[in-house]
């Protein structure tokens, strides 16, 4: 049995993808054992032609009955079997495997070298194997990787941009290590796909705290069974440049193993706010909600963590919930972030036609009329909430969920509206289910 450390990258295709199949491939080999992994970190390319996307970089520690050349060619199998084509030196790449260590072994042969010859002086390598490995020995630098990264000239700043964690355990000792040096740490909890408005979050995170994490989980329990849950749009390594762009320190991606684990059984019992509306048309929903984010607060548990208004009955529930449990944490609602047309931005909004998409445009409509109608003067609750479906029934909507005129901490029914009101709506446009707001203060106007 050798104990080896391998080093992985991708700058090309789905780049965090790409390293979880590689190291899905290695676990599939009987005479490798993968013990280890580390955070995936993004890292600027090193050399090549100009233009080239940043990479993710990782490293592994395994177990091996290989030879090195049997390892070798394993590796080199593996970024085959994932699509690399090995062109220009420095060229982009799905993948690239390097044997970093073999044991304590010094093999110098046409074709294999170990230890690896740049080891001792890549950032990008010794950064995520010094998360799993510090105090391996270098055995012709006779350093460990820890003393290595440490003699770096710019060992002090990390050389990361972003990492992104698959271990909802790493990131919790993660998250742990970050408060207990003194910084704040801000969550935006997501279901991928982004755009501006859960970029918004990331934004508002950052003006809250010092360090920003984003969970990307498209959470099963959250789904009716006849919902879009496997439709749902993933789109991972866009998510990841844009959440690098909008300067996200760390991202969680779990699988629905980890936060699901068999035979999971506890569920969170939501509270009475999450009843009406959602809680009406989507039997469940809040369940999936409020247990995820339970457990997401648990597991990367953090100083704030940012919530849209565009959701709003479910900004109210995770308020309740940390409420009612006193959870530590402090929960900020984000105003909503629209097209420049009026559409609320959603993850969803990528299903629709082009026809569609001018239909939809009736749902900011009608939010803004029933403004208008309560700055005029209006204060009956039903006529405005008629003039909102007439709206959208004569753009071509045929299937409204509810067009509700309420309380913004309760969401009981209004009638007559006396101070402030949110008026919500739940429509399909097609086979689309689109749900937007807008806050109504009937102390303004006439
Ligand atoms: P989702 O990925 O749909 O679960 O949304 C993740 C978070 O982003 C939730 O807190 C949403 O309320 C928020 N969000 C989604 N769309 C918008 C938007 N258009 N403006 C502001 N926040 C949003």
């Amino acid at each position: 049995m050798t104990f080896c450390l391998l080093g992985l990258g991708a700058n090309q295709g789905d780049r965090v993808g790409n390293l979880m199949a590689a190291l899905d491939a290695l676990r599939q080999e009987k005479r490798i054992c993968v013990e280890r992994v580390s955070s995936c970190w993004e890292t600027a390319p090193v050399g090549g032609p100009p233009g080239q996307a940043n990479y993710f970089n990782a490293a592994a520690t395994i177990r091996t009955e290989l030879s090195a050349s049997e390892l070798i060619a394993t590796l080199l199998a593996i970024e085959k079997t994932l699509g690399r084509v090995r062109t220009e030196c420095w060229g982009p790449r799905p993948i690239d495997l390097d044997l970093l260590l073999y044991g304590d072994a010094i093999i110098d042969t046409p074709g294999l070298k170990v230890p690896h010859p740049r080891l001792h002086e890549r950032h990008f390598v010794l950064g995520p194997a010094a998360e799993i490995a510090a105090d391996w020995l270098h055995p012709l630098r006779r350093q460990t990787i820890g003393q290595l990264l440490a003699a770096l000239p710019d060992s002090t700043s990390s050389a990361a941009i972003m990492r992104v964690l698959t271990s909802p355990a790493d990131m919790q000792a993660e998250v742990l290590k970050l408060r207990r040096a003194g910084q704040r740490v801000g969550l935006v909890p997501t279901m991928g796909a982004l755009h501006a408005g859960h970029l918004s979050l990331v934004e508002m995170a950052h003006r809250h705290s010092d360090v920003v994490i984003a969970t990307i989980f498209v959470n099963p329990t959250q789904f009716g069974p006849r919902e879009d849950y496997s439709r749902y749009p993933r789109t991972l390594d866009q998510d990841l440049s844009a959440l690098s762009a909008a300067d996200c320190n760390l991202v969680l991606v779990p699988t629905a193993d980890d936060i699901y684990p068999p035979g999971f059984s506890t569920y969170v019992q939501p509270p009475a706010v999450a009843e009406p509306l959602e809680g009406l048309c989507r039997p469940g929903h809040f369940r999936g909600v409020a247990t995820v984010v339970l457990k997401l607060f648990h597991l990367v548990p953090v100083d704030v963590a940012c919530f849209g208004l565009k959701d709003f009955q479910q900004q109210l529930v995770i308020r309740r919930m940390v409420q009612d449990l006193g959870l530590p944490i402090e929960i900020i609602p984000c105003p909503i972030i629209r097209e420049p047309d009026g559409l609320a931005m959603s993850s969803r909004n990528r299903y629709l036609s082009s026809a569609e998409r001018q239909q939809a445009l009736s749902i900011s409509r009608a939010l803004n009329m029933s403004h208008e109608m309560v700055m005029a003067g209006e204060r009956d609750a039903a006529v405005i909430a008629g003039k909102m479906r007439d709206t959208m029934t004569s753009a071509g909507i045929e299937r409204i969920d509810y067009v509700a005129l309420a309380d913004p901490e309760t969401l009981a029914d209004v009638a007559i509206l006396r101070g402030p009101a949110v008026a919500l709506i739940a429509a399909y446009v097609g086979s689309t289910r689109l749900i937007d707001n807008r806050f109504l203060n009937s102390d303004s106007g006439p």
